[in-house]
């Protein structure tokens, strides 16, 4: 961000003084026009064969000379914010990081395999976000198959949504009623939600909308008054404020458009989470990650350029430091192994001693002799063979 506001400094400069030429021009411009003007009408006013007289001569040298001179002084101002121009270009480079050679594997895609599965990657992101025919092409031009398994959900998904821009909560109840036992079960609030702002919809409209209002009520609610029994009630209330209008009632934080945001969110994430999908797709959810990660391995990079150590970080598969992505990029669990300082991995995964330490499998051949191992932490002799694999 920082980099951001440093480069829009250097353009606010070259806006300003752009703006100050072009008005200083358009001033002198206008005045050397009047001159030449008056010239000109002199000349045509004259009899054709009339010679200039001495002091028409200066007056004729003055104004070519004032002309000259007003050019002159326009090229100069003009060629002055070039300098400033070419300053916003050297803040850009200044401010911008254009070098992430050393952070990045340019073999990870090398393989047609790799390539193909990240053409996959694009494309079911295209998928995701209702780009359909960008998807196809892209399927058709990189030779994908998708099978319609791996697409229907999301056209269907994106039609909702789109109906729910425009405040159509039909497609959207409709398929919260279809699937109203699924997100039960994962105790989704989908459909009291969508019915909740179908009957604020109707109160909105005043009086008159207060039978249906009423009748809506009576129709929907019954079905969620043991799970939303507070909400229904704050809902009641709004018909005793329908008189002077809800908007200047204590209810009317319900009239938020943010509930509209709400539901739009509320849908995809209850939606995906039936589908078995995550909310955001797997292209969008790397790129993000990358994007958290890479000014600490950048600062990383220029701390080991610094100390000469680059060698140290051969691009394994691993990070030289630890990368905190934040809360919404964390999905599971992991095991660093005290001993080896290793993250465990399918091929050397956490074991759990007698004693009730935890360390990783390699650590633990490492650290046994034979049928004995003396745990590294309290010093409890044990049977290798008694240590028990952890799943996380
Ligand atoms: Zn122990």
């Amino acid at each position: 961000m920082d980099a951001c506001n440093a480069v829009e400094r250097e353009v606010d400069k070259v806006l300003s003084k752009f703006g100050g030429i072009r008005e200083h021009a358009e001033r002198v411009l206008r005045d050397v026009i009047n001159i030449v003007d008056e010239l000109k009408k002199g000349f045509e006013e004259g009899p054709s064969d009339h010679e200039l007289t001495p002091a028409q001569i200066i007056i004729l040298k003055q104004s070519i000379n004032k002309v000259k001179e007003t050019v002159q002084r326009l090229a100069t101002d003009h060629r002055d914010l070039h300098s400033t121009v070419s300053k916003v270009g050297k803040a850009i480079d200044r401010n911008f990081v254009s070098d992430f050679a050393s952070t990045s594997r340019e073999d990870v895609f090398s393989t047609p395999e790799k390539i193909h599965l990240l053409n996959q990657v694009i494309c079911q992101h295209f998928y995701r976000q209702g780009m359909l025919d960008i998807a196809d092409e892209l399927a058709l031009e990189a030779g994908l198959e998708i099978e319609a398994s791996g697409k229907e959900p999301f056209s269907e998904l994106n039609r909702i949504l789109d109906s729910l821009k425009v405040h159509d909560l039909g497609p959207a109840l409709e398929w919260a009623q279809a699937h109203r036992e699924s997100l039960e079960a994962q105790n989704s609030c989908l459909e009291f939600k969508l019915h909740r702002l179908r009957f604020i919809d109707l109160i909105q409209r005043g009086p008159l909308g207060q039978t249906e209002a009423i009748l809506y009520a009576r129709t929907h609610f019954h079905q969620f008054i043991n799970r939303h029994e507070k909400e229904i009630q704050i809902l009641m209330g709004m018909f005793l404020y329908l008189p002077h209008g809800i908007s200047n009632s204590p209810y009317r934080h319900l009239l938020d458009p943010n509930l509209w945001a709400e539901i739009h969110d509320v849908f995809t994430r209850d939606a995906c989470a039936l589908l078995g999908l995550s909310v955001d797709s797997p292209l969008s959810v790397c790129i993000n990650a990358g994007c958290t990660a890479l000014p600490a391995l950048l600062n990383i990079k220029q701390v080991m350029q610094q100390r000469q150590v680059t060698g140290i970080w051969n691009g394994k598969d691993e990070l030289p430091i630890e990368i905190d992505l934040g809360q919404d990029s964390r999905y599971h669990s992991v095991f660093a192994c005290p001993i080896l300082r290793q993250q465990s991995s399918e091929n050397n995964p956490p074991m759990r001693l007698v004693c009730g330490h935890v360390i990783s499998r390699d650590a633990l051949n490492k650290l046994s002799s034979g049928s004995k191992l003396k745990c590294p932490y309290c010093p409890v002799e044990q049977n290798p063979s008694d240590a028990r694999l952890i799943f996380f």
